[in-house]
């Protein structure tokens, strides 16, 4: 049985994280989810349920928030599975910090809600950072396995198009040693093309 506790903040690399869901509509190969029950930072981040923006809140009251540079949503599943959450999360950071925010997705998150979500995010959000993983829609789909079927790959594209209209930094990430310099090229076109910043990234980043 998987071990669960209510590890909803973690300190990585002088960033705070928050791990609001364990929800996710994909089934990457490569998720350390199917190995692993922590991250040497955190400890173990299956939730044993879901928390409310309340139960969130009181966990910022724990962190001397002083040391970090950026809140950032991420943890053990899609932050935007937990929509309404990271929403009512983001508006209390800003307001009683001011912390740069940061989102980590997978960019499916206007097929999980049903909507586009990115309006949302203007001045709450400052960045997004979306796992794009190869510039090839028939590979992305049988690395990710999303539930949404091969409409995903566009729709993660589109969603970083529209985030663009309402963030100032769109980031689109690869990892490292992953791809081929030609396919990292590709990658660099793409997000050329939706204006996004491409980053490489580090295995476990
Ligand atoms: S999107 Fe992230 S959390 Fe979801 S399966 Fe892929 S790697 Fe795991």
């Amino acid at each position: 049985m998987k071990e669960k506790a209510m590890t909803i903040l973690y300190e990585v690399h002088g960033n705070l994280y928050v791990n609001l869901t364990n929800k996710c509509p994909c089934a990457c190969t490569f998720c350390l989810r199917q190995t692993r029950e922590s991250m040497e930072e955190s400890g173990v981040l299956w939730l044993e349920h879901t928390p409310s923006v309340e139960e969130v809140k009181a966990e910022f009251d724990k962190f001397d928030m002083g040391k970090y540079g950026e809140v950032v949503f991420c943890g053990f599943g899609e932050p935007t599975e937990a929509l309404e959450v990271l929403l009512g999360t983001a508006r209390f950071v800003k307001e009683r910090y001011g912390k740069k925010i940061r989102i980590n997705t997978n960019g499916l998150g206007n097929l999980v809600n049903g909507k586009n979500i990115a309006p949302l995010f203007e001045g709450l959000i400052d960045t997004v950072s979306i796992s794009l993983n190869t510039p090839d829609a028939g590979k992305y789909y049988e690395l990710v396995r999303p539930k949404f079927g091969e409409q995903s790959f566009e729709a993660m594209l589109s969603f970083a198009k529209e985030c663009k209209k309402y963030v100032s930094e769109v980031v689109m990430t690869t990892v490292d040693t992953t791809l081929t310099k030609q396919e990292e090229e590709e990658c660099r076109k793409i997000c050329e093309e939706v204006g996004a910043r491409y980053r490489i990234r580090p295995w476990e980043d």
